[in-house]
């Protein structure tokens, strides 16, 4: 059922909502982006209307919603540990249509990866309902067209901001009553059909190909540009590497709490064993690790589609100006390069 309803009655209908649901969306933190005077647009609990930025691109993705940067897992003693506490209400998450891709992908790595389910991600997925924010223009970085995520129908309701109110297309029969009395509308959210990047998406044929892409020289490039802060990965809409921490509380060793967080596959030391054996011990490789995690590796395992959504935060995030988006193109031709040498073999 479609509504259209002004920004006042939008925030009658989100202090109602609040009785069950915490909302969750973009909202803009004023003076507290990278560079001094920029601000910093990133997911947390809101009550109004006017509290969602919509007219930018958050610089963090939805994920932060679902797994937080850092979180504590359980708390343990001597003899006895205990879970922490999953909040009670439900989530209401405010996303784009690459950020409910992103979360689809993200569920295959937490859910059913070794046929083993995160149950601290499943708590918090249980709670989750969806509301699709249209997004029809999209932003330079992006390229969802390409990687065919800027299109979803899977949301509880989808909402476009107009100057003077909302419409929106409630799907989801839990949140019909909170609009009973609501001005009706004919709505159907828009998708957007071209970004201003376009991104060839590469083939790889077979395994011949791979190992000499592998080799390829382009990697080398990232040893004297990436300096491995790992921004790119906790700005990326589907990474989900974390590692685990035990924080003692005080002198008794036994006594304390499991933390997790986030972790990034392009900083050095990350894929370190115990014995000092490093398997990418340079900028290039682990660059190569990443795209062919996001444009090969994901796929060749769950069959379906590309890791990457296309969302463009780590090419905004890069201090380096790395774009994922040129890289992907390079490795495309580099993967043509390599098929040409083979024919003429
Ligand atoms: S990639 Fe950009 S244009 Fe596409 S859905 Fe995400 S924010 Fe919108
Ligand atoms: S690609 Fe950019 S953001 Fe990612 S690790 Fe390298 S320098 Fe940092």
């Amino acid at each position: 059922m479609g509504y259209r309803i002004s920004f006042d009655q939008a925030d009658q209908i989100f202090e109602k909502l609040g009785e069950a649901y915490e909302i969750w969306a973009p909202k803009r933190f004023v003076g507290k982006g990278r560079y001094s005077q920029t601000d910093l647009i990133r997911y947390d609990r809101v009550c109004k209307i006017g509290e969602v930025e919509y007219k930018e691109k958050s610089d963090l993705p939805a994920k932060e919603v679902l797994s937080p940067i850092t979180q504590s897992l359980f708390y343990f003693t001597e003899d006895e540990f205990i879970e922490s506490k999953a909040g009670h209400k439900k989530l209401l998450v405010f996303m784009r249509p690459c950020d409910i891709h992103a979360l689809h992908h993200q569920e295959k790595i937490y859910l059913e990866n070794g046929g083993f389910a995160d149950m601290y991600y499943q708590r918090m997925k249980d709670r989750v309902k969806i509301v699709m924010m249209e997004c029809v223009s999209g932003w330079d970085t992006c390229f969802c067209v390409s990687m065919g995520t800027n299109k979803v129908d899977d949301y509880s309701a989808a909402i476009r901001f107009e100057e003077d109110g909302v419409l929106l297309d409630v799907t989801d029969e839990d949140l019909a009553p909170y609009f009973d009395g609501s001005k009706e509308a004919e709505f159907k959210p828009e998708y957007i059909k071209e970004n201003q990047m376009t991104v060839q998406i590469p083939e790889i044929p077979d395994k011949e190909v791979l190992t000499k892409l592998k080799e390829h020289p382009m990697w080398k490039e990232f040893d004297k540009r990436c300096v491995s802060c790992g921004a790119c990965t906790v700005a990326c809409s589907t990474c989900t590497c974390f590692t685990t921490t035990d924080i003692l509380y005080n002198e008794n060793a036994n006594v304390g709490e499991r933390k997790r967080t986030t972790a990034s596959c392009q900083v050095a030391g990350f894929a370190d064993m115990a014995g000092g054996m490093g398997f990418r011990n340079t900028a290039g490789e682990r660059m190569r690790y990443k795209v062919l995690h996001k444009f090969h590796d994901y796929k060749e395992r769950f069959g379906d589609y590309h890791m990457c959504v296309g969302c463009g935060r780590c090419i905004d995030r890069c201090p380096e100006f790395i774009s994922i988006a040129a890289t992907v193109n390079k490795m495309s031709k580099a993967i043509d390069e390599i098929k040409g040498g083979q024919r003429d073999e």
